[in-house]
């Protein structure tokens, strides 16, 4: 089901880890931004897509995860775009991908990652985002934070940010183990989003609560803070973080990263 979240933009949330499918009317058509999770959901989506009658004209990736690199057929042959280092690693992804599905059992051009199955066929497809931003509106807000090439999109004259996977209720931030000073770049990252959400009143994360009015400020206050307890190296008091939360794994590891640097 589509929530209308502002005029001409609206989010679909599955049930794997509530990821937030956002679809964003733009000048020609529909944007899809980070549209997921499995088969169904996407098979859903499209029946959306279609009682809404807009065409989609192109894609959107926040981020080169796979779980934000996802694809239906039903959605068309439209180009989709992330960041340019988005899109360099997403074809990496992609290349993890093929490997994955050709050493699967089920040889039906699949891969299972994180307990969902994927098909190879569109997984990945990004190129770089023209610098005029072509098909995509707003202002693409891109950092070093959590994954190379992330990127915000910040629909200022909807009072919108679409934040990827940060500025989340339910996950932590999540530093790219695979680059330096990740602390510092959650920093900054968080800096460039403050300073977006000035002009908005409603968040789309990638995963958990769309936050309206006071509430956005209080992720980015809730972000801060973990972030803040990492570069002073004591242990974030922090709700997300309970007993039960399934990412206490990459909490501890970004504990230990945070503690190299
Ligand atoms: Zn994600």
């Amino acid at each position: 089901m589509l929530t209308q979240v502002a005029d001409g933009v609206w989010v679909r949330q599955s049930a794997w880890v509530l990821t937030n499918a956002t679809v964003v009317r733009g000048e020609a058509g529909l944007i899809l931004v980070d549209p997921g999770i499995d088969g169904s959901d996407l098979n859903e989506l499209a029946d959306d897509l279609d009682r809404l009658g807009i065409p989609v004209v192109a894609g959107f990736s926040t981020h080169p995860h796979w779980d934000h690199l996802l694809w239906h057929p039903r959605f068309g042959g439209v180009p989709r775009y992330a960041t340019p280092a988005g899109a360099h690693a997403a074809s990496e992804a992609r290349e993890r991908a093929q490997r994955m599905a050709a050493e699967s059992a089920s040889g039906n051009g699949t891969f299972t990652l994180d307990g969902v199955t994927v098909a190879l066929d569109l997984f990945g497809l990004v190129t770089p985002l023209p610098a005029d931003g072509g098909p995509v509106p707003g202002e693409i807000i891109e950092h070093e934070a959590h994954a190379i090439g992330h990127a915000a999109v910040l629909l200022a004259d909807r009072g919108v940010l679409i934040a990827g996977d940060m500025l989340s209720d339910l996950l932590i931030p999540l530093l790219d183990s695979r680059r330096p000073d990740q602390v510092g770049a959650y920093e900054t990252a968080l800096d460039r989003l403050a300073e977006a959400a000035r002009h908005v009143d409603v968040l789309v994360p990638g995963h958990g609560a769309v936050a309206r009015g006071p509430e956005v400020a209080a992720r980015l206050a809730a972000d801060r803070a973990y972030i803040d307890a990492l570069r002073r190296g004591v242990e974030p008091v922090d709700a997300r973080v309970g007993p039960d939360a399934p990412w206490l794994p990459a909490h501890q590891s970004n504990l230990e990263q945070a503690r190299r640097r």
